[in-house]
């Protein structure tokens, strides 16, 4: 068997810890002579296995008492409208938009406005006429037009096509939004990097980066927020019921569940968030350095202070090698570099379970096929 260093942004490398962990209890989890796929979501196994996730992500993220955490699915695609649908009821809710998941968000909660209430764009970085908006930094304060009276504030905290990255943990922005909650979505650097969640309302996240499984979206609400949802709401996608219920109103994604509180386990092995938020620093500011130092062979259109340290989108100078150099590093064991199809190029998306092994594996290849195609 041989494993290959995987940059794909979502579905996206699990930690080899917990694959191995997976495998090995595939059977027979906990003497208990089953799978966990076959156990009841009602059972005393299962409910260990999802007070332990929830226990265990709480403390990775010291999540206050006063919030809920939902395990919920549909991705966070739903949730671009399950929020609006569960917090505006009616009222107007602000949007901030820096990359393409954040203006899908707008999008999204547009086509739910007639029953939600409007979706306004309180800011956007769009570049008209751009080539996929060119989407290169994130709002400066002056851009920014908040309404004192909206529902929420929503942001894209990591914008994973354009590797775009809010890097205060949005200390400045909560000051301005006062008691306008703001609503962020993690998907593709939660767990990565410290937060504090007291400053946000809602965070969501899609679990296929840096939780687990697709099929999973987690959501941490706080319970003040509960209990708004427009009275025509399915009660599968209420949050209030869903709180109520643990997460639990119909059957959950019991496996996703499962492998995502070994993937808490495992960070918390790793020393926990800040520790891993070390590493992550080491390892982006490896490639960025890389990119950086190339003399232009490689770029990333980014701004400096709005790089990312999970999704790191860079082009070559002359597009006529995409395909030997997608090639070559295939070869070498490094995939899924392709950059998404919007914006063309590369992108390595180096999230947690991505160890500073492989960054340094894809450092060494990049600068050799420079040093040969250059
Ligand atoms: N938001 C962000 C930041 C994402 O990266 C993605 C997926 N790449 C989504 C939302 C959509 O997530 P899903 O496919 O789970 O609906």
């Amino acid at each position: 068997m041989s494993r290959v260093w995987n940059f794909s942004a979502g579905p996206a490398a699990l930690p080899e810890a917990v694959l191995t962990q997976v495998r090995d209890e595939m059977l027979d989890w906990h003497g208990c002579g089953m799978s966990v796929m076959e156990m009841s979501h009602r059972g005393k196994e299962f409910a260990t296995i999802i007070e332990t996730a929830e226990a265990d992500l709480r403390e990775l993220l010291a999540v206050p008492q006063h919030y809920k955490v939902l395990f919920l699915q549909g991705g966070a695609t739903q949730l671009f409208s399950q929020i609006p649908l569960n917090l505006a009821a009616g009222r107007s809710a602000d949007y901030l938009v820096t990359g393409s998941w954040s203006k899908k968000a707008v999008e999204e909660a547009r086509r739910v406005a007639p029953i939600a209430g409007p979706a306004r764009l309180a800011g956007s970085t769009a570049v008209k006429g751009a080539l996929a908006d060119g989407f290169t930094r994130l709002l400066r304060d002056e851009e920014i037009s908040l309404d004192p009276g909206a529902a929420f504030l929503h942001l894209c905290t990591n914008e994973t096509i354009y590797g775009v990255e809010v890097q205060d943990d949005c200390a400045a922005l909560a000051a301005r939004a006062g008691s306008v909650p703001l609503v962020a979505d993690m998907s593709s650097h939660i767990l990565s990097r410290q937060v504090d969640v007291s400053r946000y309302g809602v965070i969501y996240a899609g679990a296929q980066k840096n939780i687990g499984p697709s099929g999973l979206v987690l959501c941490i609400v706080r319970e003040d927020l509960l209990g708004k949802a427009v009275s025509t709401m399915p009660s599968i996608m209420d949050f209030r019921l869903m709180a109520e219920n643990g997460s639990m109103i119909n059957t959950p994604p019991t496996f996703g569940i499962y492998v995502s509180g070994l993937v808490f386990q495992w960070l918390k092995r790793q020393g926990g968030v800040a520790a891993m938020e070390q590493v992550n620093i080491r390892k982006a500011e490896m490639l960025y350095r890389c990119i950086d130092e190339s003399g232009g062979f490689y770029r990333n259109p980014v701004e400096t202070t709005s790089r990312s340290r999970m999704n790191v989108p860079f082009t070559l100078q002359d597009t006529a090698l995409d395909a030997v150099f997608l090639a070559e590093a295939r070869d070498a064991g490094l995939v899924s570099l392709k950059g998404h199809k919007t914006v063309g190029g590369m992108r390595a998306s180096i999230y947690n379970a991505m160890p500073e092994a492989g960054v340094t594996a894809l450092v060494d290849f990049m600068r050799q096929f420079a040093k040969v195609h250059g």
